[in-house]
């Protein structure tokens, strides 16, 4: 699971001002106030969580419900993999 890292909006008159870490799956909502004392946080983008892999093989990314195309052409394009329209133009121009 990530961990997550806030911070406090505004602590006013608390002495938890420290930024809190948490460790969250992702399915869950982000806090919106501190565990501690109750004043309002914002979750921080933090080094610690983690990147989503770029996979651009078709045959992956299709089954994640991307749809992968290749170019044929100037402007025409073939579906190499997922549920999209099997050619796309970019229209005569
Ligand atoms: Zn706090």
């Amino acid at each position: 699971m990530p961990i997550y890292e806030y911070e406090h909006i505004a602590a006013k008159g608390s002495d938890c001002e420290d930024p809190i870490e948490t460790m969250q799956s992702i399915s869950e909502d982000p806090l919106s106030v501190c565990p501690e004392c109750g004043n309002p946080v914002r979750r921080i983008v933090s080094q610690t969580s983690f990147a989503f892999p770029i996979d651009l093989n078709p045959d992956k990314t299709s089954k994640q419900g991307f749809t992968t195309y290749r170019k044929t052409g100037k402007g025409t394009y073939e579906k190499a993999g997922g549920e999209g329209p099997n050619t796309l133009s970019a229209g005569d121009d």
